[in-house]
């Protein structure tokens, strides 16, 4: 039996062997996420950049997404976002959503207080949601104890719900905030109930871009660190790219580089997730950046597939892109549309306002050719539809 083979045997395992213990079974369906690959080479990638023929490379990167996904299944998640502070110390040029921790527009900052936190855990659940994606800015005063306590009182509520919180510069905010070494901050914060953890923060992974965009926050040797650390404990964690800020095509391959390394390293990547800059009401926009176009989305798509071909699942962006490319999109590498989103804060403080439900994606992804399935955070489809 190939190793897709046993993978899927795995998830339907999942499906029929109830009290089957979720650690032991993250670990298992990590090993079986270091697939043979037949990646490009850095030259082949910079190729398909330069190249004009999109439609070549869709169809290129198609037939990855068959040989990983033959089922024809798309996925979608409902979970809903929450960001617990719009406080944050980092200042990056991209960013809309932040706000300062002093000065006039300190006064639009917020810090959600718990209650505020379960209300809306509570109408996720109610709507069919089984997970929600919790981050937000950097604040010195949420240290590990706060975390901890919302996490626990969050899975004492709500023991169903899965927490995919935190990303690497706010993980490693905590760790200094509260003088523990990473390791022990992960630990933690999984005992305290987290889940896993989003691959946001990652914007393009070469310390030239992050200087020029985003200064003070976390570089590219510690947001590996972290995915590392966390795969090393047994969690799985998400990959994310930002791209269209004026990095150089050979600096987007750097990105997929130290990717797919750590891919090959820990198997513990479930998915990778790019999508485009959003310029409006940001400093870096201000100064005139045009937004990357859909041509260059789908090519950026079409080229992670390629190249990440050791990672089980390329998201296809509604969010960013609307509804129409993402269409596109499952042409072009993409065998998943993401979340329906019962709420999404950052991307819409750019200006940037998609909005979709469940019965929409279900018909997008049935007009594309494929068939829809509801899945959970960890891409398992247990869910029958
Ligand atoms: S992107 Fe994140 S870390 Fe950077 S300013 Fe915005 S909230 Fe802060």
């Amino acid at each position: 039996m190939d190793a897709r083979a046993t993978f899927l045997l795995l998830q339907i395992q999942e499906v029929t062997v109830p009290g089957w213990d979720t650690e032991a079974r993250i670990t298992e369906t990590m090993k079986y996420s270091k697939i043979e690959t037949m990646p490009l080479t850095r030259q082949q990638a910079l190729d398909y950049f330069h190249s004009p023929d999109l439609i070549g490379l869709g169809f290129e990167a198609d037939a990855v997404r068959r040989r990983l996904h033959p089922e024809g299944v798309v996925t979608y998640i409902i979970d809903r976002n929450i960001n617990y502070t719009n406080f944050c110390t980092e200042y990056c040029t991209f960013c809309a959503f932040y706000r300062p921790l002093t000065g006039p527009r300190s006064e639009e900052g917020y810090i959600l207080d718990f209650e505020k936190i379960y209300e809306k855990i509570a109408e996720t659940l109610e709507m069919g949601g089984t997970g929600v994606l919790m981050q937000g800015g950097i604040h010195p005063d949420l240290k590990i104890d706060w975390f901890e306590r919302l996490f626990s009182g969050i899975k004492k509520r709500f023991p169903q719900i899965w927490l995919h919180c935190l990303t690497a510069s706010e993980i490693l905010a905590i760790a200094k905030y509260s003088d523990l070494s990473l390791r022990e901050t992960i630990v933690r914060l999984r005992a305290a109930g987290l889940d896993s953890i989003p691959g946001g923060g990652a914007e393009i992974l070469d310390d030239d871009v992050r200087r020029r965009i985003a200064r003070i926050k976390c570089n590219t040797e510690d947001w590996v660190s972290v995915h590392r650390t966390a795969h090393q404990l047994g969690m799985r964690t998400t990959a994310t790219m930002m791209f269209g800020v004026g990095e150089t095509f050979e600096q987007r391959i750097n990105h997929f580089e130290v990717v797919r390394r750590l891919q090959e390293e820990t198997g513990g990547f479930t998915a990778f997730i790019p999508w485009s800059f959003q310029p409006g009401n940001t400093a870096l926009g201000g100064r005139g950046w045009e937004e990357a176009t859909s041509v260059e989305y789908l090519k950026v798509l079409a080229i992670a597939r390629l190249y990440l071909d050791n990672i089980e699942n390329v998201q296809a962006s509604w969010v960013t892109q609307g509804l129409k490319v993402l269409e596109l999109g499952l042409h072009f590498g993409g065998n998943d549309v993401g979340s329906v989103m019962l709420e999404e804060n950052v991307v819409k403080a750019a200006g940037t306002s998609n909005c979709t439900t469940e019965e929409e994606l279900r018909r997008i992804i049935r007009d594309a050719g494929f068939k829809p399935v509801q899945r959970d955070t960890l891409y398992r489809t247990m869910f029958l539809s």
